[in-house]
């Protein structure tokens, strides 16, 4: 498996709770590096933008009210498997369905507030990561 970045999210909630090192822990923990960082509040208009491929959905307008609704720590994540690596610490969507021991498992309280976002695809990492991070602001360690 090829070595990948992708873009982790630590939400407003996981933020609140003052668990930022725990989480980071966790990926440092299983082969990823944070190769970026930045904290940043969001306004609605730039969570309406990273959200935009859930326009449709029901949810969508909680959603971006939630993850502007204090700060959240962006950060790329580089490893082997980096993607679906992240998505498998990370646990299910909905915390009640996510495996003993991952992040929303532990630091999760409902659907909405789950702690922590991952790109999905290695197409949504390169656009999401262009989304808060510049080319200067990334620092790969291999
Ligand atoms: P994931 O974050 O696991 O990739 P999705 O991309 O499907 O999940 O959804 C994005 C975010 O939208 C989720 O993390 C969650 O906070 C929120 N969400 C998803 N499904 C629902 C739902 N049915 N009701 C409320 N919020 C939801
Ligand atoms: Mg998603």
């Amino acid at each position: 498996m090829a070595v990948q970045r992708t873009l982790s999210i630590i939400k407003p909630d996981a933020v609140g709770k003052n668990v930022i090192g725990d989480i980071i822990r966790r990926f440092e923990e299983n082969g990823l590096a944070v190769i970026a960082a930045r904290m940043v509040r969001l306004s609605k208009r730039e969570a309406g933008a990273f959200y935009a491929v859930h326009a449709e959905r029901p949810f969508y307008g909680e959603l971006c009210d939630f993850i502007a609704s204090g700060p959240v720590l962006a950060m790329v994540l580089e490893g082997q498997n980096a993607i679906a690596l992240n998505r498998q610490l990370m646990g299910a969507t909905n915390p009640k369905e996510a495996e003993a021991g991952t992040i929303r498992a532990d630091h999760a309280d409902s659907i909405d507030a789950n702690a922590v976002h991952g790109s999905d695809s290695a197409e949504n990492a390169a656009k999401e990561i262009a989304f808060f991070f510049s080319d200067l602001d990334i620092h790969s360690r291999r």
